[in-house]
C-alpha cells in the first residue's frame, strides 16, 4: 500500500480522486455528508465544452480546459469498465445558435476569438444549423458548430464514481468536516478524528466552511449560483428532440439545451452572485424556459420534471487550484468554477501524480496553490 489518503468532498472531484488514488494502490478514505448525491456536480448539465467554454481574455483555462478534454475517452473508458455502469459520455457535438442580428454579430466575434486561439469551430448559415439540429427555430440567424464539445450525464458520472470508489475499495464516510488539524488530521462534525499520510481537499463551495485552513494559501472560493431545469419526454412521446447539444444567444443572454439519451433534455443556466443561497426563482426558471423555447419551439411538448440551482465554487481568477498547500501533507483541488465536471479526469491524475511525488506538467505546476 502506497499511503494513506483522505479526500474531503464527495462532489466530482473528491469521488474522481479517491476512485483513481485508489486504483493507484493507495488506501482511501472519502469523507462527504452526501456523497454522489449533492453539491454543484450533481445538479450540473454536464457539458464537456472547452471551445464553447473559451471566454475573452481566458485563454490560459482554454488551453487548461482542452487538456480536460484530452483526459476524457480513456477515462470514459476504464470508468465504464470498472464500475459496470455507463455514463452518457457522447461526443456528438455542439452547435452554438444566434436568434437576432446582433446575436449573430457576437458569434462572429466569438468565433474569431475561437480561431485566434487555434480552437476548431466553423461559422454555419441557419439552414446549415437546421440540417444538423432539425428541431431548431427556422426565426435563426445561423451559428457557430464545435465537433470537439462534448457531454456526460453528471448524476450517471457521479454514480459510476461512486461505485467504482466502492470496486477499487474506498472506505466511505458519510460525514462533514468540520476542521483541519496538524498531521494532517480531519475533525469530523461528529467528533471523530481520522488521521492520515494525505489529504486532499475537494470540499467544493464547503472549503471557507472548514476550520483551520488560515494561512495554508488557498484561495478564496465564493459561490456563483446557477439555476438549471430538467424537461422530460411526455409518456408516450416517440423522437428525441435533440440528439446533439445545443447553445444559444438570446438577445445577448446565454442559454444552453444538453439532450440525454433517454429524451430529456438539461436547460441551463444562470450565473448569479447570490452568497450561498439556493432558492429556485420563478423569474430564473421563466428565463430559462422562454429563451430555450426560443430556440427549440418544440420544447413545449416536454415535461417540466426539475428546477433546480447550484454553487459553482469559484476563485477570484476562475481557474482551480490544484496542488500541495503550505500544510504539511495537505493537497487542495478546488475552484473549478464552470468546469468541474470537464476538468474532473484531469483533476484526479495530477492529484495522483503530487501524492505519488511525481513531476506534473507546467500546466499544472502553474495551479499549486501555496
Ligand atoms: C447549474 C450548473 C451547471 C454546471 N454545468 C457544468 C457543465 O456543464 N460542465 C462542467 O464541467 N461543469 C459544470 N458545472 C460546474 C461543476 O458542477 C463544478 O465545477 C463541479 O461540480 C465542482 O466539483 P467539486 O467536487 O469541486 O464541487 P461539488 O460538486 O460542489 O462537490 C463538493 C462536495 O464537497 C462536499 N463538502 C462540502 N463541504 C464539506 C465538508 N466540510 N466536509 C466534507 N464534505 C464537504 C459537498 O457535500 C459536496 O459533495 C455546473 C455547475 C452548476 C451549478
Amino acid at each position: 500500500m502506497e499511503s494513506r489518503v483522505h479526500v474531503v468532498g464527495g462532489g466530482v472531484i473528491g469521488l474522481a480522486c479517491a476512485w483513481e488514488l485508489s486504483r493507484n494502490g493507495h488506501a482511501v478514505t472519502l469523507v462527504s455528508p452526501a456523497p454522489g448525491r449533492d453539491g454543484a456536480a450533481w445538479v450540473a448539465a454536464g457539458m464537456l465544452a472547452p471551445v464553447t467554454e473559451a471566454h475573452f481574455g481566458e485563454s490560459a483555462l482554454t488551453a487548461l480546459l482542452l487538456e480536460g478534454a484530452r483526459h476524457w475517452p480513456s477515462f470514459a473508458r476504464a470508468l465504464e469498465e470498472t464500475s459496470g455502469r455507463t455514463i452518457g459520455y457522447d461526443t456528438t457535438g455542439t452547435v452554438t445558435v444566434a436568434l437576432d442580428a446582433s446575436d449573430r454579430a457576437s458569434l462572429d466575434d466569438l468565433l474569431a476569438y475561437q480561431h485566434s486561439l487555434g480552437l476548431v469551430a466553423h461559422r454555419r448559415s441557419a439552414s446549415e444549423c437546421r440540417r444538423l439540429v432539425p428541431a431548431l427555430s427556422p426565426a435563426l440567424r445561423g451559428g457557430i458548430e464545435v465537433p470537439g464539445d462534448h457531454q456526460v450525464d453528471n448524476r450517471a458520472l457521479l454514480g459510476a464514481l461512486l461505485e467504482g470508489c466502492r470496486r477499487a475499495g474506498v472506505a466511505v464516510v458519510e460525514a462533514r468536516v468540520e476542521a483541519l488539524e496538524a498531521g494532517p488530521v480531519l475533525v469530523l462534525a461528529d467528533g471523530r478524528r481520522l488521521g492520515a499520510d494525505h489529504v486532499v481537499l475537494a470540499a467544493g463551495t464547503g472549503l471557507p466552511t472548514i476550520e483551520g485552513l488560515e494561512g495554508a494559501g488557498l484561495p478564496a472560493v465564493r459561490p456563483v449560483k446557477g439555476h438549471i431545469l430538467r424537461l422530460g419526454p411526455a409518456p408516450g412521446a416517440g423522437e428525441r428532440v435533440l440528439e446533439r447539444t445545443v447553445r444559444g444567444l438570446v438577445h445577448g443572454r446565454s442559454v444552453y439545451l444538453v439532450p440525454r439519451r433517454d429524451g430529456s433534455v438539461v436547460v441551463g443556466a444562470t450565473a448569479e452572485e447570490r452568497g450561498d443561497d439556493t432558492g429556485v426563482r420563478v423569474g430564473a426558471v421563466h428565463e430559462l424556459l422562454c429563451d430555450a423555447r426560443a430556440i427549440v419551439p418544440a420544447l413545449d411538448e416536454l415535461e417540466l420534471v426539475e428546477a433546480a440551482s447550484g454553487l459553482r465554487p469559484a476563485t477570484p481568477d476562475n481557474t482551480p487550484r490544484i496542488g500541495w498547500t503550505s500544510r504539511e501533507g495537505v493537497l487542495a483541488a478546488v475552484g473549478h468554477y464552470r468546469n468541474g465536471i470537464l476538468l474532473a479526469p484531469l483533476t484526479a491524475a495530477a492529484v495522483v501524480d503530487l501524492v505519488g511525488r511525481r513531476p506534473v506538467a507546467p500546466l499544472i505546476q502553474e495551479l499549486a496553490p501555496a
